[in-house]
């Protein structure tokens, strides 16, 4: 059972609603399965990814280690192939002039970033469920690295490649 912790969160426990609630349940539970699902540590953000994904990609860019608390590796997918439950916990930070985080308001975790002016949203890889089917196959920013870890054994690319 989840908890409430403020107006704007919800129960997908299919009582006591709102219209807006029951509109919210009959629209998670029409959409397919698909092959990967994720969520932040509380829960009270659910995604569905309904694209095939991309392969995961390590970032060590500034940004993404102090957003992080480490490095990056994301996922990436179609923006309007990911359907995310309980989207009023999602706070989304403009982090640049061109991209935005979204993390969960309730308990911090990041799980998107995308640009503001492009079709593909990346999901964080460490907030899927289960198994995954990918594999980490490239890094950016290398340069920026910690000095405290070593460098996956993966390939540098341009952001632009990508
Ligand atoms: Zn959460
Ligand atoms: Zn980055």
């Amino acid at each position: 059972m989840r908890i409430c912790l403020s107006s704007q969160t919800h129960s997908s426990l299919p009582l006591l609603n709102t219209n807006r609630r029951a509109l919210e349940i009959v629209w998670t539970y029409a959409i397919p399965e698909v092959p990967m699902r994720g969520s932040c540590l509380c829960g009270q953000v659910r995604y569905r990814i309904q694209d095939e994904p991309r392969s995961v990609v390590a970032c060590h860019c500034t940004q993404c280690r102090k957003a992080s608390g480490h490095y990056v590796a994301a996922t990436q997918a179609l923006t309007e192939s990911i359907e995310i439950e309980g989207i009023s916990n999602v706070t989304w930070y403009h982090s640049s002039d061109s991209a935005k985080r979204g993390f969960c308001k309730i308990c911090g975790s990041q799980l998107f970033w995308t640009e503001l002016s492009g079709d593909f949203t990346s999901v964080m890889a460490g907030t899927i469920d289960g198994n995954t089917g990918l594999k980490m196959d490239r890094q950016l920013y290398p340069e920026s690295k910690g000095d405290y870890y070593d460098l996956p054994d993966v390939q540098p690319v341009d952001q632009s490649t990508l």
